[in-house]
């Protein structure tokens, strides 16, 4: 099981430091089987740990250059990052990162090796519309992308899911993801509102290979509560 921390925009260069540290701890004192990834801001990235991949939300489609206020692979290089976010729906939605863009990102750094979370998911007008408008949706983010590059991890995050504290239901996640291994049998993590106290659920439904987590894991404790309900399931999937 993967249990993925997007810390978003929260979270400085020192209190990251000291969230990385409690989590070690926490992973190395207890057992925990399960694989920690986390994304902190640009800002804070810094070397993986031993129990914890570090990996960027978000980078430039370059090594180099001429591309004001972005980062590019030389700068995640300095701290040895080889895992990036591609896709996630806030850089989607907010920033408007089109197909192309995420597309040309996602070559880039499948290029170069890096381990790839890529996001897909929907949002509420096209839920609404029923499962076959959630998987055209899907499909059509998915379309240009290679389905078969070896350090690909998909996950599918609700756009109306994300940050609202509704999770989708236990039907709707065991249907997408049986869909989406369908057409890329990759790990799949779900996202959308995941915490503690829904966490062994959902990563006991068929399908589901772990969880990105926003909002939940942004402190710690709560993070490696994550964890702790993690190993609960992993331990009698495996
Ligand atoms: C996310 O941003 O990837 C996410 C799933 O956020 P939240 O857990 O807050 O819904």
């Amino acid at each position: 099981m993967i249990i993925a921390a997007n810390l978003k925009t929260n979270h400085t260069r020192r209190s990251t430091a000291e969230y990385l540290d409690k989590v070690e701890r926490y992973i190395e004192t207890n057992e925990i089987i399960d694989r920690a990834v986390v994304f902190p801001p640009s800002s804070a990235l810094t070397p993986s740990r031993r129990t914890i991949t570090v990996g960027a939300q978000n980078a430039y489609h370059a090594s180099n250059g001429s591309f004001t206020g972005e980062i590019g692979a030389d700068q995640l290089d300095e701290f040895g990052i080889k895992t990036i976010l591609i896709g996630h729906s806030e850089r989607r939605h907010i920033i408007g990162e089109g197909l192309d863009v995420v597309k040309r990102k996602f070559d880039f750094f499948a290029n170069i090796g890096y381990e790839i979370f890529f996001c897909v998911g929907e949002p509420l007008e096209i839920k609404e519309a029923g499962f076959d408008a959630v998987m055209t949706y899907i499909n059509k983010q998915i379309a240009d992308i290679n389905l078969t590059y070896e350090n690909l991890v998909l996950a599918y995050e609700p756009v109306w899911a994300i940050g609202t504290g509704k999770t989708a239901t236990s039907g709707d996640i065991l249907e997408v993801h049986k869909a989406i291994k369908n057409i890329a049998p990759k790990l799949l993590l779900y996202g959308g509102s995941v915490k503690p106290e829904n966490t062994a659920e959902i990563l006991s439904l068929e399908g589901v290979d772990g969880v990105l987590v926003g909002t939940a894991s942004w402190h710690s404790e709560n993070y490696c509560r994550l964890l702790e309900e993690s190993k609960k399931v992993s331990r009698s999937k495996v």
